[in-house]
C-alpha cells in the first residue's frame, strides 16, 4: 500500500516536471519568436503572440507597432529609448532603467 502511494507521488511529480518543461518550451518559443520578428524590416513586422501583422501607430510623437488582433504593443529599442526618459518615473521608465539582466 505504502509502495503504490510511492508510485502515486512519482507520478504526480512527473507529472509536474513535464508541465513545467511544457511552461519553459513555449516561452522560449516565444523569445525566439520575438527576436525573430524584431530581424525584419519594420513594415513587415508580425505579432509575436498570434502572428498578425502589427500596425505603426503614432502617439505622442513616438511610433510603436500595436496588433489589432490581440492589442498587443511592440516597443524596439529606438522606440523605447524615446518614451523611457520622459517617462523615467513611470513604470515603463523604471522597467527600462532597472539593473539589465546578465545574459
Ligand atoms: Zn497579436
Amino acid at each position: 500500500m505504502a509502495d503504490e502511494k510511492d508510485r502515486l507521488g512519482d507520478k504526480l511529480h512527473q507529472k509536474e516536471k513535464a508541465d513545467e518543461d511544457r511552461f519553459f518550451a513555449e516561452r522560449d518559443r516565444e523569445l525566439l519568436a520575438r527576436l525573430r520578428s524584431h530581424k525584419e524590416p519594420a513594415d513587415g513586422l508580425s505579432c509575436p503572440r498570434c502572428a498578425k501583422p502589427l500596425a505603426a501607430v503614432s502617439y505622442q510623437d513616438v511610433t510603436v507597432d500595436q496588433c489589432p488582433a490581440c492589442g498587443g504593443v511592440w516597443l524596439d529599442r529606438g522606440e523605447l529609448e524615446a518614451l523611457a526618459p520622459r517617462e523615467r518615473e513611470s513604470w515603463l521608465g523604471r522597467f527600462f532603467h532597472r539593473p539589465k539582466p546578465v545574459v
